[in-house]
């Protein structure tokens, strides 16, 4: 894998919800949390609480 320097855009990753399971493409906050994107931030289920997914 390079650096990704020709697909552009911001790197993006996968998240699993860590209470039901569903993935999401999710941003490193400054602070080091997973937020899914397109959500206000949590999983439909309300929880907030985000693992990362390697495929
Ligand atoms: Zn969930």
């Amino acid at each position: 894998m390079g650096n990704g320097d020709n697909s552009g855009g911001t790197p993006q990753t996968l998240g699993r919800c860590s209470e039901c399971g569903s993935v999401y493409p999710v941003q490193t906050t400054a602070s080091g949390e997973l937020r899914p994107i397109g959500t206000d931030g949590g999983c439909e289920c309300g929880n907030d609480d985000f693992e990362p997914v390697s495929e």
